[in-house]
């Protein structure tokens, strides 16, 4: 590993100083995902949009309190809770905004519904959740929330036989289109007008009814709230370098996914909607339970209806990230590779992703990120909304050509041939 500005990144040419297994399971240099389908389901995907799919279903947490707290509706809150109480774990392994300070997050292991509820909600900015597996206690069971990167890790811990990965029991996850650099929070604070030794004493990323907005409090007692159509302004300034070289949206590896249920159908309804996406028998077997008992409140829905909801994060990962990582290696900088390259991939789409990617350039600069902080959000927010909606009816006809037939040419990643 080497210690770089933006933290540690592992370093590809001296792999092999690090352990076989944790080398394998490195998402930074790329994880065999061709490898890890077969070793983990069995086969191949059929559909490579979101993977490997047993039942899929549209809807929220029965409990209102569960479903208002949680980011879209509940339902990953939901499962963990019934997972506890019907003494399948022991913990949940969850994220928890607020620790060690309030602006900042980290891993929690949740014994109660209580704890659950309290970890509910998305956390926008990196979390190493797998730090927990330390500090697993030896014979308990668990479940854990991962992010896609981190699901696909953990996996392939357990496939290599690591015991404290195996005491996992059960992987959720948020669909993932993209995290911040936790640089986000100050730049928005300083934007509204907030001092730099003004200390943040609460943070919700998804408060109030779906689909939310961000709330900061401060020592001072400023309340700042930016709704969650908003603050997406900050992702072109402050995205991360691993959300742009994922490939993973649905987040593959968990027997459970969410994500929120974008639709003008649901968005019209409000009060939140989820995706749910159950990846395995035993999982599917844990939700119809749920809903017999009337804790879950789904409809099912066809992976084709679902990703039609996301299309546009899907093709921005599969074919985007693969995009953004070729040109990382053709320009000497390391890129993961999964072993998975998407077809078809025309120059329309390409072309598009040239103008993606020069927009997250320019916008990641220290001079872009200085002057969006002086526009104030009331015209900056609506604006940015209003040309990500342009930008996106006229990117349509390149993003969504060929995603539902998308395919994925297999191949060893190169990274195991050196
Ligand atoms: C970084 C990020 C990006 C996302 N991008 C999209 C997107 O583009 N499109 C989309 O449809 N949905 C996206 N989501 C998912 C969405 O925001 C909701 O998390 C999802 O719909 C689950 O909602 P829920 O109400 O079931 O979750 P809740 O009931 O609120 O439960 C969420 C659980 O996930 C845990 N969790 C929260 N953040 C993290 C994290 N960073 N790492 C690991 N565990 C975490 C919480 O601790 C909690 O246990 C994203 C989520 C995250 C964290």
């Amino acid at each position: 590993m080497v210690v770089t500005e933006s933290g540690v990144e592992p370093d590809f040419d001296h792999g092999c100083a690090l352990p076989p297994l944790a080398w394998e399971a490195c998402p930074g240099k790329g994880i065999d995902y061709p490898d890890l389908y077969r070793k983990h389901y069995g086969s191949l995907p059929t559909d490579w949009r979101v993977g490997h799919v047993d039942r899929l279903w549209t809807g929220h947490a029965s409990d209102p309190e569960v479903r208002r707290t949680g980011a879209s509706g509940g339902a990953t809150s939901a499962v963990l809770i019934h997972l506890l109480e019907s003494g399948r774990i022991d913990g949940a392994v969850s994220v928890k905004q607020g620790i060690p300070e309030p602006d900042q997050a980290s891993w929690f292991i949740a014994r109660s519904a209580s704890e659950i509820l309290a970890c509910a909600q998305s956390v926008y900015v990196p979390v190493s959740v797998l730090d927990v597996l330390p500090h697993l206690v030896a014979g308990e069971r668990y479940a854990m929330t991962c992010v896609p990167e981190q699901s696909a890790a953990l996996r392939a811990l357990q496939h290599g036989g690591d015991e404290r990965a195996q005491q996992v029991k059960f992987v959720l996850g948020p669909y993932t289109g993209t995290a911040l650099d936790r640089r986000a929070i100050r730049s928005l604070m300083r934007a509204n007008g907030v001092v730099e030794d003004d200390a943040v004493t609460s943070l919700k990323w998804r408060a109030g009814e779906w689909p939310g907005y961000l709330e900061i409090i401060t020592e001072s007692g400023k309340v700042i709230r930016s709704k969650k159509v908003y603050y997406n302004v900050l992702i072109p300034f402050f995205v991360t370098q691993t959300s742009l070289q994922s490939m993973d949206f649905a987040n593959e590896f968990t027997d459970l996914s969410v994500g929120d249920a974008w639709s003008p159908k649901f968005e019209g309804l409000g009060q939140g909607f989820s995706v749910v996406a159950s990846r395995t028998p035993v999982m599917t077997e844990v939700i119809e339970e749920m809903m017999k008992l009337g804790k879950l409140e789904l409809e099912r829905a066809d992976v084709l209806e679902a990703s039609a909801m996301h299309g546009h994060m899907i093709d921005f990962k599969k074919r985007g990230g693969y995009l953004r990582n070729r040109w990382r290696e053709a320009t000497f900088r390391k890129a993961p590779d999964i072993g998975l390259d998407p077809e078809p991939l025309d120059f329309p789409r390409i072309a598009v992703e040239l103008v993606i990617s020069s927009i997250f350039t320019v916008c990641r600069t220290p001079l872009a990120r200085w002057v969006m902080e002086h526009i104030p959000e009331k015209i900056l927010g609506p604006l940015f909304n209003k040309l990500r909606l342009v930008w996106k009816g006229a990117s349509k006809p390149a993003k969504r050509k060929g995603l539902r037939d998308l395919e994925m040419r297999v191949r060893v990643p190169d990274w195991k041939l050196r």
